[in-house]
């Protein structure tokens, strides 16, 4: 962190008052600008083909104003894929995020973009260029009406519960004429997108009427569970709640409120920290006890591992610690129970398994480590080719927005589809509900999470 203070009685110079923005930006994002040598890899690595290395450049040279109008600081997915390969650790993704939270989130009327930035020897032009002019006040309703969709995208999964709870009528609903009109005149979504189908029985639905598999007799663990697995793809939820309790645990159902990713990425940090808020404590009161916490999703578990440690206030920073040390991806935590010798489950012979190709999720890659997904679908007998390849695209509900689409998809057909279509002997495995939707629509065959293909391979 390089959070500069003044010494008593110092007075701040000019160039000291100017810096300070960007000192501020640096201490938000806990990155050092001056670490990045401009190597351009993050901007190589951008699934989007955006250019995060130039919104650093822009920093680093002080012009913050520009970084903050530059499309690319707004069109980000944060995937963290330019955090993923950069080579001094410096993550793009972490300091646009801190861009986009200033003005209280607001995004310029106006934005850049890379060609109207850069000089002839591919440097940044050292003064601020001459924005496409544009009536004020439209320019100030499209600002407004992105925002809003957004908004409305970001809050969704609130309307979930509902849509399942009238299911199939509510899937019904959605392939009526006027429909697709209507997600895109009121979220923002492209016409071509498929809406995931809602299942008529939610996974809570399923969960408060199942007999459990086990005795629990190795005591509770808390499943962090989302809106997607809860009331599009139960599935996951029972596939994971059968794997822990044949391992001995007695699942408990996290009772707190949405993890807050859908706002971070849609760039509410404010909502987000609210929902931070709410469920530090309630997670603390197990985790502090020693029990494990648990998801099957990247995106949400390492929102509570990773980001809640920024959202939350002074006064909550250590709950959060303690519940991030005791927050686990699934596939983490089987492979920690195997190491130690206590994940007694008996799988079929490796034979009679067909073959897999396995997607990582980008946040595994850049928070956790998406090769213990690999070893889990070993230790299962599985025959696992590591598909590490760039984001899917979708990004969350990146890919849904139809300003993002068009890249969203060329996205995937540059990263997955080819190797998709290089092995049509072997069966798609995902960890992350956004690859999953994006991959089933692009490649048309089915995909099965991790957890599914673990449950499907138990004796
Ligand atoms: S990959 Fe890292 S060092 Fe290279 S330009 Fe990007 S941020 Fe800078
Ligand atoms: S879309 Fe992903 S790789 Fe591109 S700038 Fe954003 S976080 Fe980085």
């Amino acid at each position: 962190m390089t959070q500069q203070t003044l010494a008593p009685g110092h007075q701040a110079t000019d160039h000291e008052a100017e810096d300070r923005p960007i000192r501020e930006i640096e201490r938000q994002s806990e990155q050092n600008l001056w670490a990045c040598y401009q190597c351009g890899r993050c901007t190589a690595d951008c699934p989007f083909s955006l250019t995060p290395s130039l919104a650093v450049r822009l920093l680093q040279l002080g012009q913050l104003d520009e970084a903050r109008k530059l499309a690319t600081t707004w069109d980000c997915a944060s995937c963290y894929s330019c955090q993923t390969g950069c080579p001094k650790g410096v993550s793009p993704a972490r300091l646009m995020k801190a861009l986009r939270a200033l003005d209280g989130g607001q995004a310029p009327a106006v934005f850049t973009r890379p060609a109207d930035l850069l000089g002839r020897n591919g440097d940044p032009l050292p003064l601020q260029p001459a924005a496409r002019p544009r009536w004020a006040p439209r320019a100030r309703l499209a600002a407004w009406t992105r925002r809003m969709r957004a908004h409305a995208l970001a809050s969704m999964p609130r309307a979930f519960p509902l849509m399942s709870a009238i299911a199939p009528l509510s899937n019904r609903m959605m392939r009526l004429p006027g429909a697709r009109q209507l997600a895109h005149l009121v979220l923002g979504v492209h016409r071509d997108r498929q809406l995931p189908k809602f299942a008529a029985q939610s996974f809570p639905a399923w969960f408060a009427r199942h007999q459990p598999l086990g005795d629990g007799r190795r005591g509770a663990v808390i499943l962090f569970h989302d809106e997607f697995m809860d009331y599009n793809y139960p599935q996951t939820g029972i596939a994971v709640t059968e794997i822990l309790e044949r391992a001995g645990y007695r699942v408990e159902l996290f009772r707190g409120v949405c993890c807050g990713r859908p706002m971070i990425s849609k760039g509410f940090e404010d909502g987000a920290s609210v929902c931070a808020v709410k469920n530090v404590p309630i997670l603390h009161e197990a985790a502090s006890q020693g029990v494990y916490i648990v998801g099957c999703e990247p995106s949400c578990l390492l929102t509570l591992r990773d980001e809640y440690l920024h959202l939350v206030p002074q006064g909550l920073e250590a709950q959060a610690r303690v519940v991030a040390s005791q927050a686990f991806l699934i596939d983490e935590f089987l492979v920690m129970l195997h190491a130690k010798g206590e994940l007694k489950l008996t799988f079929r012979p490796a034979d009679t398994l067909r073959p897999v190709l396995f997607h990582g999720h980008c946040h595994q890659k850049a928070f956790a480590d998406a090769t213990k997904s690999v070893q889990l679908l070993e230790l299962a007998g599985y025959d696992v080719e590591f598909l590490n390849a760039a984001c899917c695209g979708m990004a969350g509900l990146h890919g849904f927005e139809k300003r993002h689409f068009e890249a969203s998809r060329a996205a995937c057909e540059r990263s997955v589809l080819p190797a998709v279509r290089s092995r049509p002997d072997a069966d798609l495995v995902i960890m992350g509900v956004s690859c999953r939707q994006q991959i089933e629509q692009f490649a048309a065959r089915p995909v099965r999470h991790l957890v599914e293909a673990v449950r499907d391979a138990i004796a």
